[in-house]
């Protein structure tokens, strides 16, 4: 696990680089288990041309992995997610430095459509369902890249093995079904799109305890079965750290910590800012003790 307040910490923390490797992809690539699919390295995200929110964020997901991206609100997770899918430019935001790589292919000139046809796409936080068409119209829009067919009808039903509320919802105005609903609605039709890796923006975001599970669950049999790699913006720390295999915290637009999933969950900062209150206040990751000790190792 590493603690890092910037890349170069980030890389300290990490073991030594393979012979012939040297920038932190081939590392990443050297000592995950599988290749990547998705390297983020060290990217800066400015909005309105001033407002700087990502300063030097990286990070890896392995083909075939789910990993966290953890962080309280306004940490950067969903602005991390739309710079990836090339969705910053609708929110006058944009990527000024560093670059991002999906499937061995630098994605920054690319549309988020092609980035869909390339198996990259992004289920937006809140849901964002066409409230007005039902719900099997709403996952037939996320086969538009693909036209229609027999491979589309196969892959409805292939959506409603995953979701079988949905099925039972299929004729519903998506207006009109649970926040549980319209969250599984817009996943499914993500997966109509035949993608290698979903980027998942806090699919748990007020939704009751057992439907929270029942999402995670399905996205670990996505991750299993079907092998859709995720990058899983969540707050719900513990939840994310239970499917996930790797996870890396955001504090105001940096990584701060990263490493596997049960290493975090059992971190002390993680457990403490899960909890969210220490000695009577919210604590942030750089005033926590152990933080600050493995900066100093680091240092
Ligand atoms: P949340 O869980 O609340 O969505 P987050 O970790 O996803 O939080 P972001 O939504 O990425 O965080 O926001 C990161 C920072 O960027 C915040 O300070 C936010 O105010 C700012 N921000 C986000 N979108 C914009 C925008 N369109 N214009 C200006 N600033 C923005």
């Amino acid at each position: 696990m590493s603690v890092s307040s910037d890349r170069s910490s980030q890389e300290a923390a990490k073991p030594p680089p393979a012979p012939g490797a040297s920038s932190l992809p081939d590392r990443l690539a050297a000592t995950s288990p599988a290749p990547p699919i998705l390297s983020v390295n060290n990217i800066e995200v400015v909005y309105d041309h001033v407002i700087l929110v990502l300063k030097g964020v990286s990070l890896t997901v392995a083909k075939g992995q789910i990993v966290a991206l953890l962080g309280a609100n306004g940490a950067g997770k969903s602005t991390t997610l739309k710079a990836i899918s090339n969705l910053l430019s609708a929110e006058r935001g944009e990527v000024t430095k560093g670059s991002i790589v999906f499937d061995g292919e630098e994605v920054h000139a690319r549309s988020p459509n092609e980035l869909v046809r390339r198996g990259c796409i992004q289920v937006m936080e809140g849901r964002h369902c066409f409230a007005h068409l039902s719900v099997e119209e709403n996952l037939l829009t996320g086969a538009f890249t693909r036209g229609g067919g027999a491979a589309v009808r196969r892959d409805l039903e292939l959506v409603y093995s995953y979701f079988p509320r949905l099925k039972e919802r299929r004729g519903a105005t998506a207006g009109y079904i649970s926040g549980g609903e319209q969250q599984m609605c817009a996943m499914g039709r993500a997966l109509m799109s035949r993608p290698k890796m979903i980027l998942l923006d806090e699919p748990s975001m007020g939704l009751a305890p057992q439907l929270v599970e029942e999402i995670f669950k399905i996205v670990g049999d996505l991750n299993a079965k079907e092998g859709v790699s995720f990058l899983l913006a969540e707050q719900n720390t513990r939840m994310a750290l239970k499917y996930a295999r790797y996870g890396y915290v955001l504090e105001n637009g940096r990584v701060v910590l990263d490493g596997a999933a049960k290493a975090l969950g059992e971190n002390e900062d993680v457990k403490e800012f899960y909890l969210g209150i220490a000695e009577g206040r919210r604590k942030s990751f750089r005033e926590g003790k152990h933080y600050r000790r493995r900066k100093r190792w680091l240092a």
